[in-house]
């Protein structure tokens, strides 16, 4: 078994301490990982695959909350509508169009995060700062009755340059803010930033939510 049990019981009481949600990414391992993990106490976990998502949450006990952390198809959100707790990638309205009307389908409301554009790097999905700003200030949100946006999330440059990450987890932190401030809507709450290598600085910067893989789980392959 790969599962860093020390490391987990850890960090979870560092975040515990700063009241941060963790969700533990445990895409590409096994449902034997995972279980591990669950048995320690942990019941968010996040994937970035949906066919592994849905595999997996056929199988593993009925309680864990499943975030979906990668990017969304909208002709794949149908099949893991029925039981995601939240879906992290939102980066525009065609997704959240589709999202609101498989939750209907469903009966359920589904929280869902918005991705905003923060890294230098051309490949990483989201908003950016100002079609943000937009949908926010025209109201088209309340056209989704069945989607509840509970915050953002962000994914730095894959740098270890620690000012510029903490430069973009600010704009993030400041968006965010921003946001809140313009909804005034308590179940906005959610600020998803900070992995591995950086969630210390995330934290700092005022994340309520780390995803956290490889330093619980080990290396992916
Ligand atoms: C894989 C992934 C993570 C976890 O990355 P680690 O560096 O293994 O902690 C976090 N967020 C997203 C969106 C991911 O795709």
């Amino acid at each position: 078994m790969s599962v860093h049990q020390e490391t987990y019981l850890k960090i979870k009481t560092t975040l515990d301490a700063a009241k941060v949600d963790l969700v533990a990414v445990s895409k590409t391992k096994p449902n034997e990982d995972l279980q591990a993990l669950y048995d320690l106490g942990q019941r968010a976990f996040g994937e970035n695959y949906v066919q592994e998502l849905v595999d997996k949450e056929a199988t593993l006990p009925k309680n864990i909350q499943w975030h979906f952390i990668g990017h969304l198809q909208s002709n794949k959100v149908k099949y893991i509508a029925p039981f995601v707790h939240l879906i992290h990638g939102v980066d525009g309205e065609k997704l959240l169009q589709e999202i609101n009307k498989q939750a209907n389908k469903n009966n359920r409301v589904i929280s869902c995060l918005l991705q905003v554009h923060i890294a230098s790097e051309e490949t990483k999905f989201g908003f950016d700062t100002t079609s943000l700003m937009e949908l926010i200030h025209s109201g088209r949100l309340n056209n989704y009755p069945n989607v509840l946006v509970k915050g953002l999330m962000g994914m730095a440059s894959f740098t270890e340059d620690q000012s510029v990450l903490k430069k973009e987890f600010e704009g993030l932190a400041s968006s965010f803010n921003q946001v809140k401030t313009k909804l005034n809507n308590i179940h906005f709450d959610t600020l998803s930033m900070g992995m591995s290598s950086d969630y210390a600085l995330a934290i700092q910067e005022g994340s309520t939510m780390v995803r956290i893989g490889s330093l619980l789980f080990g290396a992916r392959n």
